[in-house]
């Protein structure tokens, strides 16, 4: 095994993402080529559906990043950024795109082409301080860009109070009055509905996907969570609903024939924080142990039901909310939701990545640990790395815990095994 290195995928559909994922950065490239407008947005907010409703590009450097991580691109843009002066330990996706945007963006060797110029810069709050700051960068990078700045508030869940909403429902309107001025395209409230109905049903498809998780064996694992990038990238369209629906065929006639990932499912994992986009390989390395990745912390972000029969009420409570299901959200709550995963999904075992560039989502993983221990008897071991960035990670180091990891799983289900027998 490599330092960084692809994961082995098992299902047909998630190999058919190469097609999707080319696609959409041609679909991105096609619309600079014809002139309709593109924006560059965070991921997780309700301007997605409204870019799709009035037929608008969205691109989203968050998830670029993981694309530079992918096709080894990372290194040089974190470079450039370093030599600018930002810290490497500020968060891997900041740096990244610090350095991509300052570099050749659509020169030789830039994978899918590359992103297009941004006319529109659409920074939309409700998320972590990295996320906002990288707009700020932006702005300065592509002075020619119509600016609209959302400043939703970051507020947990569990706090999200009827003023948040009417707020976010009134920066939505603004967005829509901000687009039709800067580019002339009109809202059609028939076809956001349309949209957000579309948007909804993939929600709806992805929990009916991940539901089938909980059979033993496990049909599909982490390994295969590339799958995401049609709620990154697709939410509202046709294409995220159609290849959510192959991939829930597939996954419902594996778990209904007990066909799993390997073929003797000994250990089921769950892994806390963003993968290692440079490594998603590391997925597949506790297989030969017979331990397969059941569930993890990430896939939550897309769980989101949309109220249809109020689209833009919807869309200010995504704003408000997404972000706070994954990285913004009290201890307590992720405590809460890492518990219910791992009951729902009956782990052996929780892999936490302590991730060196993401406060946020590693803030809180000692008590989260310790909850999991002596609430459900569910051991935990720490891998230090980055999300990002390849330097912040040992495989030496990752390997010895690993496998001794591994093994005393192994030797606690012995024993219980013994027990019970
Ligand atoms: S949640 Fe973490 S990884 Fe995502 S933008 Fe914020 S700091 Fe970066």
């Amino acid at each position: 095994m490599d330092k960084t290195g692809k994961s082995t995928k098992r299902l047909t559909t998630a190999r058919e993402l190469n097609t999707v994922v080319l696609d959409y950065y041609l679909e991105c490239a096609r619309a600079r080529h014809e002139g309709r407008p593109v924006g560059w947005m965070p991921p997780m907010n309700g301007a997605i559906e409204v870019f799709y409703a009035m037929d608008l590009q969205p691109v989203f450097p968050e998830n670029w990043s993981p694309v530079c991580a992918a096709f080894g691109l990372a290194p040089d843009n974190f470079e450039r950024s370093e030599k600018m002066g930002y810290s490497p330990d500020l968060c891997g996706y900041l740096r990244n795109i610090v350095g991509y945007v300052h570099g050749d963006m659509n020169g030789e060797g830039v994978p899918l082409g590359g992103l297009p110029e941004p006319d529109l810069l659409i920074s939309f709050g409700g998320g972590c301080i990295p996320a906002m700051k990288i707009f700020q960068i932006l702005e300065q990078r592509f002075p020619g860009a119509k600016v609209f700045s959302a400043d939703l508030p970051q507020v947990a869940v569990e706090d999200i109070r009827e003023h948040h909403v009417k707020y976010a429902v009134s920066e939505m309107e603004r967005l829509i009055e901000f687009l039709t001025e800067t580019t002339g395209h009109t809202m059609d409230y028939d076809r956001l509905k349309e949209v957000v109905e579309v948007s909804d049903r993939a929600c709806e498809l992805w929990d009916e996907i991940m539901s089938y998780r909980r059979y033993l064996p496990v049909p599909f694992s982490a390994a295969e969570i590339g799958i995401m990038f049609v709620m990154v990238t697709r939410q509202g369209t046709r294409t995220a609903v159609d290849f959510l629906t192959r991939m829930r065929d597939e996954v419902r006639e594996r778990a209904e024939a007990g066909r799993g990932v390997i073929e003797d499912e000994k250990i089921r994992l769950f892994w806390d924080n963003i993968p290692l986009w440079y490594n998603m390989g590391l997925f597949n390395y506790f297989e030969k142990m017979g331990g397969v990745f059941v569930a993890e912390t990430y896939s939550a972000a897309w769980s989101l039901r949309l109220d249809t029969r109020n689209p833009i009420e919807a869309l200010a409570r995504k704003s408000l909310m997404s972000y706070s299901l994954v990285s913004c959200l009290s201890i307590d709550r992720r405590r809460e939701m890492v518990l219910k995963a791992c009951r729902d999904y009956a782990i052996d075992g929780a892999v936490f990545h302590r991730n060196k560039s993401c406060v946020p989502i590693t803030l809180g993983q000692a008590d989260i640990q310790q909850a999991l221990l002596s609430e459900l008897g569910v051991p935990s071991v720490t891998i230090d790395a980055c999300h990002m960035d390849a330097r912040n990670f040992s495989l030496a180091q990752f390997q010895t815990r690993a496998d001794a990891f591994m093994e005393m799983l192994l030797e606690k289900k012995r024993l219980k095994t013994d027990r019970t027998s």
